[in-house]
Order: structure tokens, then C-alpha cells, then sequence
């Protein structure tokens, strides 16, 4: 293969070792893969970032090289995802915090950006709930958007934190994810992947990992499954690396290693009991931190 023939592009999704890549002029090809790619690193997913060999008509192109991963997701398989939006509501369903503290490590493990996003704001009139869950996570430093899909109230500061990045959603279902991704799409019918913008989150129900185009480099993951994923929180002495706001009280504690479980003399325990840190949160930290060690415990006894 000649190099100066190969294009550059990112996978949109993949159906039976066909694979849709963008190229920069923001056409689609359908390509398979190079033989010896598999075997080399691994099957091409969404969201690499590849080079190929274009063919006539956008049809049977060739990907014959696949860029490093700034990450790889199994559950959904996808690689390459900037920031994850973790959708919670001020309404119904109401907010699952342990649920959206699994997610953040989550998306700490994988190195994204979290951001919360408090929908269904038109159902807390006095504002309280949005209150509640911006104290609870003030001290994080993770941006808190509130919004309302049904009144489509703060959408525009959810597309600001999307331009030039690869977003997925995650939230339990019912929150408002596919409401929001609806109103985050260009209005115009835009092709994704040959499809028009309707068809493609039809195909919601197929079950695919996709990226769908939100604007120029700028795309939303569509995945089904995402909310659901189970989490692995891995070794209990890591977690308290997943959470933001303790990590400027390392050194602090009397105990070199502390979990900031019961020991004493605990920084976190104390800027806890002098409301600088939510207790909520550490308690929902600490039922991690037991989950974990009993997970850990299992799996090397
Ligand atoms: P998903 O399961 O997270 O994708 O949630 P959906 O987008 O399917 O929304 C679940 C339900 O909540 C639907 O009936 C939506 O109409 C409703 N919904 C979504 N956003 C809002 C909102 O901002 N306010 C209110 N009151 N309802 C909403
Ligand atoms: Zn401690």
C-alpha cells in the first residue's frame, strides 16, 4: 500500500466487519478491515481513529491502520470517548446517587471528563432538589449542568461542553438521555453513516454502538446498553484516587495508606464531621469501599 493514498478517519460503528469511517471532508466510506489488522491489535471499534485506503464510490475501502487508544470501553465496545455525561433528574426517576457515584469512577478509570447533568428541572419548582444535588457534589469539581429536555431549558450549555469531543451519556433509564441527544443533533437531516439522522436513532433498538454527528468533530455515543453496564471498581485501596475532592487531603491523615474508612486521625473523615465534604457522598464512598473489598476478597482468597 501506498501511504500518500491512505485517507485519515473516525469509525462511526461497525456491522459484521464493515465498518462506516468519516473522513475529514465528512464523507462516509464502508470499509473492511486489513487481514493481518486483528491479529495486530485487536478488531477496529467505534470511535478509532484509522487510516484507509479509499476505494471508488466510498464503497470497499480498506482500514489498514488503527491510531493508539486514549481508551477501549468492552461493554459497550467503543474506544476513544472524551467525557462522559452522567444524566440524574430533579423529577422522576429520582436521583440514584450511588448509581451516578459509579459512574464517575467509572468515568475516572477510563480517564473522561464527567460532567452532571440534572434534567427534568421543570419538575422542581422551588428549585430544592437541584440544590440538594449541587451541594452534594459542590466540592467534586465536576461541572453541574441543570436542564429540562421537555422545555429544552440549558441545552445550549450542554453543546458548548460537547464541541471538539466524543460524549457518551450514561444514567439510569427514564432520566432523559435519548430526549437530550434528540435535541443535541443538528436539526438539519444529517447523514449518519449513510442514514438520515431519524433512521439512525431508530436503530436504537438494533443495539449498535454508534457515534452520532453533533457538529464538526464533535460526536455523541448512541449505545443502548451503556447505562447498565456493571461496574468493577478493582483494588479497594485505588477508589479513594476516583474521587476528586479527596485527593487534595492525601499526606493529611495520620495513617500512611489511610482509606479514610474508620482510621483515625482521618483528614477526610474530619473535613466530613466540619461539613467541608458531604457526608452523603462519603458514605455512599464508603459502601463502595466494603463492596469493593468483598469483591477484592472473593476473587484472591
Ligand atoms: P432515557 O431512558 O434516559 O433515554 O429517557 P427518555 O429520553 O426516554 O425519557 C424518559 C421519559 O421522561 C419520557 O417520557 C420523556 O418524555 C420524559 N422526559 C425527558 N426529559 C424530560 C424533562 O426535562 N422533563 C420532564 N418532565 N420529562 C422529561
Ligand atoms: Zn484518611
Amino acid at each position: 500500500v501506498q501511504e500518500d493514498q491512505l485517507k485519515t478517519g473516525i469509525i462511526l460503528q461497525g456491522i459484521g466487519g464493515y465498518y462506516e469511517v468519516l473522513d475529514a471532508a465528512g464523507r462516509v466510506h464502508t470499509c473492511n478491515a486489513r487481514g493481518k489488522l486483528r491479529q495486530e491489535v485487536g478488531k477496529p471499534l467505534t470511535g478509532d481513529h484509522v487510516s484507509f485506503l479509499p476505494a471508488k464510490d466510498q464503497q470497499n475501502g480498506r482500514i489498514e491502520h488503527i491510531r493508539p487508544r486514549k481508551n477501549q470501553l468492552v461493554r459497550p465496545p467503543a474506544a476513544n470517548i472524551d467525557q462522559m455525561i452522567v444524566v440524574i433528574t430533579a423529577g422522576v426517576p429520582a436521583a440514584d446517587l450511588l448509581l451516578l457515584d459509579r459512574l464517575l469512577i467509572q468515568a475516572e478509570q477510563w480517564e473522561m471528563e464527567a460532567v452532571l447533568c440534572i434534567n427534568k428541572c421543570d419538575m422542581d419548582e422551588d428549585g430544592r432538589v437541584e440544590e440538594g444535588i449541587r451541594r452534594e457534589y459542590a466540592a467534586t469539581g465536576y461541572p453541574v449542568l441543570s436542564v429540562s429536555a421537555k422545555n429544552a431549558e440549558g441545552i445550549d450549555n450542554i453543546t458548548a461542553r460537547l464541541k471538539g469531543k466524543v460524549t457518551c451519556f450514561a444514567g439510569q433509564s427514564g432520566v432523559g438521555k435519548s430526549s437530550l441527544i434528540n435535541l443535541l443533533l443538528p436539526g438539519e437531516e444529517m447523514e449518519t453513516g449513510g442514514l438520515s439522522k431519524k433512521l439512525a436513532r431508530g436503530r436504537h433498538t438494533t443495539r449498535r454502538t454508534q457515534l452520532l454527528r453533533a457538529g464538526p468533530d464533535t460526536f455523541i455515543m448512541d449505545t443502548p446498553g451503556f447505562s447498565l453496564f456493571e461496574t468493577n471498581i478493582g483494588d479497594p485501596e485505588l477508589l479513594q484516587e476516583y474521587y476528586p475532592e479527596y485527593r487534595s487531603y492525601q499526606g493529611q491523615c495520620r495513617f500512611n495508606g489511610c482509606l479514610h474508612d474508620r482510621e483515625p486521625d482521618c483528614a477526610v473523615r474530619q473535613a466530613v464531621a466540619e461539613g467541608e465534604l458531604a457526608k452523603g457522598r462519603h458514605e455512599r464512598y464508603r459502601t463502595l469501599l466494603s463492596e469493593a473489598r468483598e469483591q477484592w476478597r472473593r476473587q484472591y482468597d
